[in-house]
């Protein structure tokens, strides 16, 4: 059989390179390739960069040749949500307003992995600025499910998490703000980290909430993602919430032995919303890893039905002063009829956002205009050190948490994108940890009956991401959902 180099590991691909079994030029053609032919069923990508690509393979391929040193992850092809900027590629989080937008510098998660050699192939499709949990409000239509082109992918990062899990290059980045990354790598069966607030750099993310954005990974293994996150996790001086701590060298930590350890059931994320398939898979991996001498133990957290609430209310507030500089002046799409300043703001925000930013910006300016502020934004800040807090007291007792990602599997195009309620609450068991700040991973546990992927999530205390790997890695050994792909 010939050697498929799009269903590589990164692990494999850097052997192969450094073994001469192909070069990077290959590599990345055949990461183009894989997005090019499939682009006109899934919809992964909004822009391929073909020629940008080929060309700094080359690079690498001649400083191979010429024994230069070349970093960790050279020649290895990633896709990029389209929401991290590029420097002079065309970046649109998924909106009309940015359509031709050519960012002046590149986002700090994409310089680094750059640095490390990584090639991007292409702008990944997402929802628009971020904002949705099935790919649907992209202004570049919505990505299909590689499992099923009658669903969706999940969302906001829905293109990345189909890339990955299709093959269109061996890694991606996307961003997780209320479950971003783990939500659609549950969908696509993949694996999806959200790290600590403050591990990564948001410079250079086109913010959508600030307090809850972080960049996220997705691969098709736990040790591809412990390989990507310790070359991206490093304090930036251009952003100051990034936490000055030494990076753990993740890769090496995954092979240590793992301790017994005490792991959480939070009784309020296996409740009779939860899908029956998906509680018999996650029953499976408790009972599996049980086996291999972890306890478990049920727990608490009563505020987790506050958490959604909580965030439909910062986020929105957030979102609608971070999307206040899209005004037809600066960036991007300016309406050209316009009579008047005011004018050319209103028809600029009216042509240029979808409905769920419009929808989002309303809700925001609401909770924080005088007379409400207090009634919404400052008690859902409340409310917020209280989930936190009742988080703090859970890691007093457990290692780390054990729950669903989500409460179903990949639902299908169209069922809840009129229905915004049904939308928001496909994200009930992941906006949890952006309110608290903590690290968080879905990692494949498993198929429904009808082979749609099921994810499983594990949250850990503040800068826990060592931890949280090895249990997945641990699973991952035990298991093989990683190892099957979408149909062809
Ligand atoms: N689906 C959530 C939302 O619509 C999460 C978005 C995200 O993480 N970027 O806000």
């Amino acid at each position: 059989m010939s050697l498929d180099l799009n269903e590589l590991t990164i692990a494999e691909a850097g052997s192969g390179l450094r073994e001469k079994r192909f070069s990077s030029r290959e590599l990345v053609e055949a990461a183009l390739k894989r997005a090019e032919e499939d682009n006109p069923r899934l919809n992964s990508f909004i822009t391929i960069t073909r020629q940008e690509a080929l060309k700094r393979a080359e690079r690498i391929d001649d400083a191979i040749a010429r024994k230069d040193g070349v970093g960790s992850l050279a020649g290895i092809p990633m896709a990029v949500k389209d929401i991290l900027c590029t420097e002079a590629i065309r970046t649109t989080a998924a909106s009309k307003i940015l359509e031709n937008y050519k960012p002046p510098y590149t986002a700090t998660a994409v310089r680094l992995l750059e640095e490390e050699g990584a090639v991007a192939i292409g702008k990944t499709n997402c929802d628009e600025f971020a904002m949705g949990s099935s790919g649907e409000n992209s202004a570049y239509g919505p990505t299909k499910n590689p499992w099923d082109l009658e669903r969706v992918p999940g969302g906001s990062s829905s293109g990345s998490a189909a890339a990955v899990a299709s093959g269109a290059g061996l890694f991606a980045l996307g961003t997780d703000t209320g479950g971003s990354v783990r939500q659609p790598a549950s969908f696509s069966g993949v694996v999806g980290l959200k790290p600590t607030y403050g591990r990564l750099s948001r410079y250079g993310v086109i913010a959508l909430a600030s307090s809850l954005d972080q960049v996220g990974i997705f691969t098709r293994t736990v040790e591809d993602c412990a390989e990507v996150l310790f070359r991206v996790a490093r304090p930036d001086p251009k952003d100051s919430t990034t936490v000055k701590k030494n990076t753990p060298n993740f890769p090496e930590e995954l092979k240590e032995k793992l301790e017994p350890l005490t792991i959480g059931l939070p009784k309020e994320y296996f409740v009779d919303g939860v899908d029956k398939e998906i509680r018999r898979l996650i029953e499976n991996a408790v009972e599996r890893l049980g086996k291999e001498g972890h306890r478990f133990v049920e727990v608490s957290l009563p505020h987790t039905d506050r958490a959604l609430p909580v965030y439909y209310i910062i986020l929105p507030a957030e979102a609608s002063s971070n999307l206040a500089r899209f005004d037809g002046v600066r960036y991007g799409y300016s309406a050209a009829e316009a009579a008047d300043l005011p004018s050319l703001y209103t028809l600029t925000r009216e042509k240029g956002f979808g409905s769920e930013v419009k929808r989002r910006i309303m809700l925001g300016t609401y909770v924080l205009s005088a007379g409400y502020i207090d009634q919404y934004y400052g008690k859902a800040q409340k409310v917020r050190t209280i989930i936190i807090q009742e988080f703090d007291q859970v890691f007093q007792k457990v290692d780390c948490l054990l729950t669903p990602t989500a409460p179903s599997a990949a639902f299908a195009l169209g069922e809840k994108s009129l229905d915004p309620l049904a939308m928001y609450l496909s994200d009930i068991f992941t906006v949890t940890a952006n309110i608290a700040g903590l690290p968080a991973i879905s990692i494949p546990a498993g198929f429904t009956r009808s082979n749609l992927p099921v994810g499983m999530q594990l949250i850990g205390p503040h800068f826990s991401e060592s931890l949280l790997l090895r249990l997945a890695y641990l699973y991952q050994s035990m298991t093989d959902w990683h190892a099957k792909r979408p149909p062809r």
